[in-house]
C-alpha cells in the first residue's frame, strides 16, 4: 500500500475531470493540485516550453513532483492539423497568442483562430489528430507514453460537452464531434485515455512497484 496519495498535475478542469474517471476505471486513488494546495506560481507558463509533447509532459511531471514529493501524474497534449504542417501542436494552448483569457475565453480565441487559418487556406474540413502523452514521475523514476485520435475540423462547432477544441473535432471512430460525445466514448477512444491507460501498463509491466493499488474493474 502506498502512503502517498497520486497527484494529477494539471490546472485545466477538463483535463482533471477526464482524468479522474480515467484513474476512478483503474481503482488509482489520486488528488489533484487544489485538494494539495499547490498555488499557481508565474513560472508554471515555463515549464512547457519543449519541442514535444513526451518532453513537455516529462518536465511538468517532474516539476509538480518536485514542488509536492508526491508521485506525478502529468500530460502534455494538442491538436495536429495537417494542413497547418501539424501545427499547433504542442502550442495548442497558445495558438489565439491571447495571453490575458484563460477557460471558455480562452478555447473561444483559439477555436477563433485555428478556424480563421484554416478558411484562409480553404482548408475545410481539414484533417488533424489529437495527441496525448501522459507522464509519470516520482524520485528517479520517470515514464512517458503517448496516445492519438483521429478525425477532422470542421467550421461549425457542435455540442456543447468537452473543452478546447472538442466542439470543432469530428472524430473518425465515433463519427461524432468530441463536444457531442459522451464523455464515456470520447475516454475509450480519445487520445488522453490511449496515452494514460498505456502509461498504467506499462508502469504495471516496467514500474511493478509504483501502482500497488492498481486493480483493473474491465
Ligand atoms: P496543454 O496540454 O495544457 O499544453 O494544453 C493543450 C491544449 O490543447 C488545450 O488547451 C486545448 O486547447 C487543446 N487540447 C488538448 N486536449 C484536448 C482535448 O481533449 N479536447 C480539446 N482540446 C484539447
Amino acid at each position: 500500500m502506498n502512503a502517498r496519495p497520486y497527484l494529477i498535475a494539471t490546472r485545466n478542469p477538463g483535463k482533471l475531470r477526464e482524468l479522474r474517471d480515467i484513474f476512478a476505471q483503474h481503482h488509482v486513488e489520486i488528488t489533484d493540485l487544489n485538494e494539495v494546495g499547490v498555488p499557481e506560481t508565474d513560472d508554471e507558463e515555463s515549464i512547457e516550453s519543449w519541442e514535444t509533447f513526451e518532453e513537455n509532459a516529462l518536465a511538468k511531471a517532474q516539476y509538480f513532483h518536485g514542488r509536492t514529493g508526491l508521485p506525478t501524474f502529468a500530460d502534455d497534449s494538442g491538436l495536429m492539423v495537417d494542413a497547418l504542417g501539424g501545427k499547433p501542436g504542442v502550442r495548442s494552448k497558445r495558438l489565439s497568442g491571447r495571453t490575458d483569457l484563460t477557460g471558455r475565453s480562452l478555447d473561444a480565441a483559439n477555436n477563433a483562430t485555428l478556424i480563421g487559418q484554416l478558411r484562409r487556406l480553404s482548408a475545410l474540413p481539414a484533417a488533424a489528430e489529437f495527441v496525448c502523452a501522459a507522464a509519470f514521475a516520482d524520485g528517479d523514476v520517470a515514464l512517458v507514453r503517448t496516445g492519438s485520435t483521429a478525425g477532422e475540423i470542421i467550421q461549425q462547432p457542435r455540442g456543447f460537452d468537452g473543452f478546447g477544441y472538442d466542439s470543432h473535432f469530428v472524430s473518425k471512430e465515433l463519427q461524432q464531434t468530441f463536444g457531442e460525445a459522451s464523455e464515456g466514448a470520447k475516454l475509450r477512444i480519445g487520445h488522453r485515455g490511449r496515452a494514460f491507460r498505456a502509461l498504467l501498463d506499462a508502469m504495471e509491466k516496467e514500474l511493478p512497484t509504483s501502482l500497488p493499488q492498481r486493480g483493473r474493474s474491465d
